[in-house]
């Protein structure tokens, strides 16, 4: 009995101790460089994070900052809200004039101005005159609807074809032109996709592999953690701290929700929405809360979800069709889900914190 023992112990206390070693070193080694690191800043009115996975701190760090820069450099650029910005000089011009404009915000206008013609014109990026009306796009808190008589007004005069035009000559170089005074440019619905999309290309260029860059729920991910997909949660639009679908994501894909709980006001019991319907001059009444799309990346999902919001689940699914490798879910005012095929997640019946 006695020498089974010492062989034992000759055995196992080597072993025992190796494996301790082992796991010293592999705690060591997280302790370095813990597998996902988030940081997060305000930027374009929303809370903006960036997470890396399997990065040391440093080169995280360095990648994520580059990152961070690019969609501030494109925030300036693009916001309306900015008078500095090339958005703003644009709304500023004279009507009716041919304006130059930077190839980035050349390609831009160009994608919203496909979803804009696919949408029958329900989408549009140049509603600036009408969502500075409603307020929505200032600072200032909104607590009821603009005057009928200035909504009407607007309406009336709002070019329904051709609001913007937009024209192509060599090696980028574009020109817009905006119809009239009912038309200028706001970007609210696009620009967070394309600020998205470029952060990942510069992490990209960084040689980021594994990433998710979340702009207030709309976002893109690069590869997984260590193979396990990133987890994203999708909001319940009446009970915003639940949580009523899971999408587990891998690969490279974006996915962009718009809702009608993001920001609005309740005037007389109703609802008012951030999200226009140009033929009524009103928050759209589609009978959805809350569009989340998939799709190859940001601008395109993005601009999708504003757009399948201001249609509703018929004309929106038809909207869809014409973007391959595009899926969605809407979430209707009952709480119903509607979803396309191919939308990755899973729709939880009980609400989760
Ligand atoms: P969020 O910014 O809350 O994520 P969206 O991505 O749906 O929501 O964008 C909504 C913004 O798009 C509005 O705040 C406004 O600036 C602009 N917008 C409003 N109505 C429309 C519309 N019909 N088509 C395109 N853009 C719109
Ligand atoms: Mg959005």
């Amino acid at each position: 009995m006695g020498e089974r023992w010492r062989a034992v112990l000759k055995i196992g206390l080597p072993l025992g101790l190796a494996a301790l070693l082992v796991l010293a070193l592999w705690m060591g080694i997280l302790h370095r460089a813990p597998p996902v690191q988030t940081t997060t800043r305000m930027l374009m009115g929303t809370l903006v994070s960036i997470s890396t996975w399997g990065m040391t701190q440093g080169s995280s760090d360095r990648a994520v900052q580059r990152a961070f820069a690019e969609m501030d450099r494109i925030e300036e650029a693009m916001s309306w809200h900015r008078p500095t910005s090339e958005v703003s000089r644009i709304n500023q011009v004279s009507r009716e004039t041919w304006i130059p404009i930077s190839a980035e915000l050349g390609q831009l206008v160009q994608r919203g101005l496909v979803v804009s013609t696919q949408s029958g014109g329900a989408f549009s990026i140049g509603l600036e005159p009408l969502t500075t009306l409603w307020g929505f796009s200032t600072e200032r808190v909104v607590t009821q609807p603009p005057a009928a008589e200035a909504l009407r007004d607007w309406l009336q005069g709002y070019p329904s074809t051709d609001a913007i035009v937009l024209r192509e000559g060599e090696d980028h170089a574009f020109q817009i032109y905006l119809k009239n005074r009912r038309v200028g440019l706001d970007l609210g619905s696009i620009g967070k996709g394309h600020a998205i999309d470029q952060a990942i290309a510069v992490l990209r260029q960084e040689g980021v592999t594994d990433a998710v860059v979340d702009a207030g729920g709309d976002l893109r991910i690069l590869g997984s953690k260590g193979g396990v997909p990133w987890r994203i949660g999708l909001q319940d639009p009446r009970q915003p701290d639940q949580v009523v679908a899971v999408s587990l994501l891998k690969g490279d894909m974006a996915m962009a929700t718009s809702g009608d709980y993001e920001r609005f006001f309740i005037y007389e019991g109703r609802r008012y929405h951030h999200i226009m319907d140009p033929t009524t001059a009103a928050p759209a009444q589609s009978g959805l809360s809350s569009v989340s799309v998939q799709a190859a990346n940001s601008t395109t999902a993005n601009s999708l979800a504003t757009a399948i919001f201001v249609l509703g689940p018929e004309k929106g699914l038809a909207l869809l069709a014409h973007f391959p490798g595009s899926e969605v879910l809407m979430i209707t005012e009952a709480g119903q889900p509607i979803r396309s095929p191919g939308f990755i997640g899973e729709w939880l019946d009980k609400p989760q914190p």
